[in-house]
């Protein structure tokens, strides 16, 4: 890791972690603490993100200097192509709104998630950052990629007119405690691990998959997520967004056999085909933020060994949504 002086130190400063309860927001609160931050969160119970006036509010009271904005209505394949007025409204009021009463408030730095899925369904591979609409979007997910390059987009013009510190961080598909573990909402990461622990739990011999399980997905976990978002918020400040990832792939079939290898589960697949493959492939170049001085720590194997292992011990069975037990 890089020697030279901080851009930005974290440490001691009020950073606001916007969508703390979901998995990525939960990582980086965690990471935070041990940066010796201020971290502030609020439930959604108290404000509506969507609420223009009640952010504002909200932020003038508080006074964040830092935010790091991981709040987004997130889901799989299913749950993006069923629930398009959501995942495009919810995702860009809720960047509006934090992105404009960030700059009302002089907020010092604002680090905006996205995803890999911004980028074109048939981009080269590996995806550098500057393939960004360069082709058409992959349809099951193009209401939440449009949210996010308007996220992207964002932070790029609140820079140039008002000189505002907000960038961008494009991580991979994530996996990882706080996952949403429901079978029709989540990832397959997550949907995985649920039907590969039911499985045992009951002693099934057969678990069924989405699509053919040939699309190519790069893993992070999510622990390793918010450590590149603490080293980009100290020392990236650009206009350009930044993509995370591992730069390792897997085929979704492959990623089966890994965790059933994890759970100790030695059953086989059946795959549905006539559920969507989605993009065949969606593997990132990392070489920008590699050359910044970060890779990601965690392999695989020990990632979803621990992803397993959270499962386990958090959700007890008959908790799960969408599992028939
Ligand atoms: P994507 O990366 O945006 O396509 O979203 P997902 O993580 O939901 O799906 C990734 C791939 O896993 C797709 O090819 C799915 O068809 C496949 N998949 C296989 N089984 C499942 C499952 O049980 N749930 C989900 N969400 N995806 C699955």
């Amino acid at each position: 890791m890089s020697t030279e002086p901080l851009l930005f130190p974290l440490r001691g400063k009020r950073v606001w972690v916007a969508g703390h309860r979901g998995m990525a927001g939960s990582a980086i609160v965690r990471r935070l603490r041990k940066e010796g931050c201020d971290v502030l969160t609020v439930g959604r119970d108290v404000m509506d993100l969507r609420r223009q006036a009640d952010v504002e509010a909200w932020m003038a009271e508080t006074r964040p200097e830092v935010i790091f904005l991981a709040a987004a209505t997130v889901g799989g394949i299913h749950a993006n192509s069923t629930r398009p007025a959501e995942f495009l409204y919810d995702n860009l009021v809720i960047e509006t709104n934090i992105v404009h009463s960030a700059y009302r408030c002089g907020v010092k730095k604002l680090v905006l998630l996205g995803s890999s899925c911004i980028y074109p369904r048939l981009a080269p591979q590996p995806m550098s950052e500057d393939l960004l609409l360069t082709g058409p979007l992959e349809p099951t997910n193009e209401w939440y990629a449009v949210a996010k390059i308007a996220g992207i987009k964002l932070c790029q013009a609140y820079r140039r007119q008002y000189g505002c510190d907000f960038i961008a961080a494009m991580p991979t598909n994530l996996y990882g405690p706080g996952d949403n573990f429901d079978l029709q909402q989540g990832h397959v990461a997550a949907a995985l691990i649920a039907k590969i622990h039911q499985a045992k739990r009951t002693g099934a011999e057969t678990v069924e998959l989405w699509g053919t399980g040939a699309p190519l997905r790069e893993f992070l976990f999510v622990d390793d997520l918010a450590d590149a978002l603490v080293f980009l918020a100290e020392r990236y400040s650009g206009e350009e967004h930044v993509n995370v990832g591992t730069g390792i792939e897997t085929s979704i079939r492959g990623l089966a056999e890994l965790i059933a290898e994890v759970a100790g589960w030695s059953g086989h697949f059946r795959f549905d085909s006539s559920k969507p493959d989605g993009s065949p492939r969606k593997l990132m170049d990392n070489s920008r933020i590699a050359a910044m001085g970060w890779t990601a720590p965690t392999n695989l194997r020990d990632g979803f060994a621990q992803a397993y292992r959270w499962y386990v011990d958090n959700l007890p069975a008959g908790t799960l949504r969408g599992i028939a037990s």
